[in-house]
């Protein structure tokens, strides 16, 4: 992106990327949403595509948790907290982190579904860009390989007007809430709330027991469905959004200290810091404990999807993917750090990962018999969020778009009479708990207007700073090893280690300013 592409963007992000009350925006037309069950006939019809058939194809279940921080789940060492489904899990499963690529939600969850870089999908910007239709997402691939899908998600926008994301989806679902009101908004509303001017954020919420309840039922109907005395093997994606910003958890998960001056994770005291206040350390901690029981209470509603794929029969034959579309900043590196968008500081851009598929692997990476994720593996290897799908399509024994063989059978031909490869690199062999070949793993990221972008390896992090307005240009070199906050700049000391990342980072934003895709282990 050039310079004044960057201004704009920076202009018209504003609201999106820093109103803590969310967007009051207005000013797109037409602004007609998808049915609430949508088909997408480029998809169907076609016959599935399977490249390892030993076995039947396991379900998907995807389960994306907002603004969930490493360090504030209990597999990734937080105290204070109690997050017993997650650290089930971690234990049934492999446990690990991912980096993602931009930390806001729809462009996240777009590199997520898409398996590729911001600049690729181009969904850049919340509610001002979508994702680009030459990109194949999860449900259609998924679709097109005989697979049921389904998405139910907890924030009104990820409708299709603002994301193109609603695309294969058998079932398409928005639960979303009235703010503080045990009442859900229906899509009809929230496009007119929005029409209207509304101030998004501080209108509705989400609520991770009624979108529980959608989600059990839609397993109800659907998990063991059989057409035709044939059983459809299932990709849903489930949302929950409840650790966002209000941090105002229920009563069973509120924090049990007394709230210092009033100061609570509510939209007034929360506004009240990104206007400048500096909280006091007992004020810091009375927000975090409210953003830790948010995280508690989606943990107990994910527990009851759990149980229920229990209850089914399921849990073996169904591949768990567990993480955060981006973390959040408390104020780490000054008072500009806070909540989440603004930064690629460690709080925001790196998120758990959870994967548990325990069935009997037969398919590309696993050995015959041995199960597909290890029970209780621990990969410290570097992971990105766009990693996701080619991984869990890997685990499927389904093709990879741009795979060598495969690229033109399985994307987005028909609508668009291109395919387009996935950029992001299978992690399938970590879960296992074998060794990988090629490359070291790195990641790399950016805020909305690339005004910092980094770059992730082994122990090492760059982050490139282009924010001349804020008198910050220049690299930052940080030993995530042994300095996981980020304090101390090693850039002058090891002056080879940041050429290297630089070199790495420069070539990443080269090849996505010219639109090359980036398939760094390629190389
Ligand atoms: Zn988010």
């Amino acid at each position: 992106m050039n310079q004044k592409a960057r201004q704009t963007r920076r202009a018209a992000s504003i609201g999106a990327a820093t109103a803590l009350g969310g967007l009051g925006m207005v000013g797109r037309s037409a602004l007609a949403g998808p049915d609430e069950s949508t088909t997408d006939e480029a998809s169907r019809g076609t016959a599935p595509l399977v490249v390892g058939q030993q076995r039947r194809q396991p379900n998907v279940l995807l389960v994306t948790i907002d603004t969930l921080r490493t360090d504030h789940v209990g597999p990734g060492g937080a105290r204070g907290v109690e997050t017993p489904v997650l650290d089930k899990l971690a234990a049934q499963g492999a446990y690990g982190a991912a980096y993602v690529q931009l930390p806001q939600t729809l462009p996240n969850h777009a590199s997520i579904l898409t398996g590729t870089y911001i600049q690729t999908h181009g969904l850049r910007t919340t509610l001002w860009d979508q994702a680009r239709p030459q990109v194949p997402t999860l449900d259609q691939i998924f679709r097109r390989a005989g697979y049921r899908t389904a998405g139910i998600v907890s924030w009104y926008s990820f409708d299709n007007e603002f994301t193109n994301l609603v695309r294969a989806w058998d079932h398409w679902e928005q639960v979303v809430m009235r703010l503080g009101a045990p009442e859900r908004v229906m899509p009809d509303e929230t496009r007119a709330l929005f029409r209207a001017g509304t101030d998004m954020g501080k209108a509705l919420d989400g609520d991770a027991r009624t979108t529980t309840e959608a989600a059990l039922g839609w397993l109800d109907a659907n998990a063991l469905r059989r057409d035709a005395g044939v059983a459809q093997p299932w990709f849903f994606w489930l949302h929950y959004r409840d650790p966002h910003y209000p941090f105002t958890p229920p009563p069973g998960f509120r924090p049990t200290a007394p709230v210092p001056a009033a100061l609570d994770g509510g939209h007034e005291s929360l506004g009240k810091i990104t206007g400048g206040y500096a909280p006091t350390p007992g004020e810091l901690a009375a927000i975090l404990a409210a953003y830790d029981g948010e995280i508690a209470y989606t943990d107990a509603q994910l527990g009851r999807v759990m149980e229920k794929l229990d209850t089914l029969g399921l849990a073996q034959d169904t591949v768990v993917v567990v993480t955060g579309d981006h973390g959040e900043s408390f104020l780490e590196h000054g008072p500009w750090d806070w909540l989440h968008g603004h930064s690629v500081y460690e709080g925001s851009v790196r998120v758990p990962l959870i994967v548990r598929y325990p069935a009997g692997g037969t398919g590309t990476s696993g050995q015959a018999g041995a199960a597909m994720t290890k029970p209780g593996v621990r990969f410290t290897e570097v992971v990105q969020s766009a990693d996701i799908a080619p991984t869990v399509l890997e685990l499927c024994g389904l093709a990879v778009p741009g795979t060598a063989g495969t690229a033109a059978a399985v994307g987005n031909t028909a609508t668009t009479g291109t395919t387009e490869a996935m950029e992001a690199r299978s992690f399938a062999r970590l879960l296992a708990g074998q060794e990988e070949v090629g490359p070291e793993r790195a990641a790399w990221g950016t805020i909305f207007d690339d005004s910092q972008s980094y770059v992730v390896q082994g122990e090492w992090k760059l982050i490139r700073w282009n924010d001349p307005a804020r008198s910050r240009v220049g690299n930052e070199l940080y030993h995530l090893a042994s300095d996981p906050r980020e304090t101390y700049d090693y850039r002058r000391e090891v002056p080879d280690v940041a050429a290297r990342l630089s070199a790495q980072l420069e070539g990443w934003l080269a090849a996505k300013d010219s639109g090359r895709p980036w398939r760094y282990w390629e190389r």
